[in-house]
């Protein structure tokens, strides 16, 4: 069993969590936090030892109640791998204490990159990361235009991605964040940080990426233009992406017509929390035109990277392969093929 610690357990850190424990072949050591709020009791509820993530702080923990198994170092020295899923930039600071106990770590896409030896998704490029000491899972956006692009290039290459990615103003629990009643372009220049991203994954690929934020909570959501450089028809790109595991094509029979319709549905399909780790693409929004290729498409930024992150404790590790990886960590978590949820 690899044994898998968690620092920062917040919205991605709980998600991996529990998707580790979901696994035969690894199990949660512990986690780590600075705060004793609701997710510190839950994370004890669910029998998870806590671990202080800032000496300085562990009274906190005391005060509150709540047991507190021991620092930093011990949870790292513990571990055979750590997932880091701090706040950005947290990580960076994190990366001497890993180093000092010889414990590979994966880090979030709020990272720089070259925190790692390696930017990451399973789909694309899972051999890269195998046996390095540093991995970076790339954002929430980025996994979802990574898992789009891989098939598209295998199958019929890419000459041009331009991609408008319309952006939630914050999760759902992060009450200070918007905005509340506005459009923002953000950035207001080309590019938004996306596109250099997705060349962290491929970089050959030729991508424009131009950001907004809106005030919505559930979802981002992806307008996507590639012009393709073999020939496509619409019905040839539907039939591509419903073999692919972590692409939801969404039926236009199911009358899902927004992220709080699908929100709805994974909620309704029993998914904990209503996580949807798939891209949600819209199966009639699949249109080409010429060698142009569009579709629309939902990415749920609080866990789309939560398999990306199991598979990533696989490669590090060298446990298993990438088919073998993905196909199991899909298999517990309960991922269909793209036209089941
Ligand atoms: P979060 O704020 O929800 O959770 C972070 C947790 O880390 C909190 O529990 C916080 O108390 C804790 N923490 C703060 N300082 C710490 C420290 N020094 N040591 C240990 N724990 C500490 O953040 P999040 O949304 O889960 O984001 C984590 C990472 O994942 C970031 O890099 C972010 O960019 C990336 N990410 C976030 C999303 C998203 O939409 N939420 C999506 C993909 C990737």
């Amino acid at each position: 069993m690899i044994q898998v610690g968690v620092v920062g357990y917040g919205t991605i850190g709980k998600r991996v969590a529990d998707a580790v424990v979901a696994q035969r072949d690894m199990e949660v050591v512990g986690v780590a936090k600075t705060s004793p709020n609701f997710e510190a009791e839950t994370a004890v509820s669910k029998g998870f030892e806590l671990y202080a993530a800032v000496e300085e702080r562990r009274e906190l923990f005391d005060e509150a109640g709540i047991p507190v198994a021991g620092d930093l170092d011990a949870l790292v020295d513990a571990a055979d791998v750590i997932v880091d899923a701090t706040p950005s930039g947290i990580g960076a600071q994190n990366k001497e204490t890993y180093e000092a106990h010889d414990t590979p770590a994966i880090y979030q896409g709020g990272e720089d990159a070259d925190v790692a030896d390696t930017s990451f998704n399973a789909r694309a490029n899972f051999e890269d990361a195998v046996g390095a000491d540093h991995v970076r899972v790339v954002s929430c956006n980025t996994t979802g235009l990574s898992r789009l692009l891989a098939p598209l290039r295998e199958e019929y290459g890419v000459e041009k991605a331009r991609v408008t990615l319309v952006r939630r103003g914050g999760d759902p629990g992060q009450t200070g964040r918007g905005p509340i009643d506005d459009i923002l372009p953000d950035p207001v220049s080309l590019p938004s940080h996306h596109g250099p991203d997705v060349k962290t994954i491929f970089p050959d690929v030729d991508i424009d990426t131009l950001g907004l934020k809106v005030p919505a909570t559930l979802m981002h959501m992806h307008s996507v233009n590639v012009t393709l450089e073999d020939d496509a028809d619409a019905e040839a790109v539907r039939d591509l992406l419903a073999e692919e595991s972590r692409t939801f094509l969404v039926p236009g029979s199911a009358g899902i017509d927004g992220s709080g319709k699908l929100k709805e549905f994974a909620l309704d399909s029993g998914r904990s929390r209503g996580d949807v780790w798939e891209n949600c693409i819209w199966e009639e929004s699949i249109a080409v035109r010429g060698d142009d290729l569009y579709l629309f498409q939902a990415i749920h930024q609080e866990s789309d990277v939560v398999p990306e992150n199991v598979d990533a404790i696989r490669a590090i590790t060298d446990s298993a392969g990438k088919a073998e990886s993905i196909a199991t960590t899909n298999e517990t978590l309960g991922m269909g093929l793209g036209r089941d949820l």
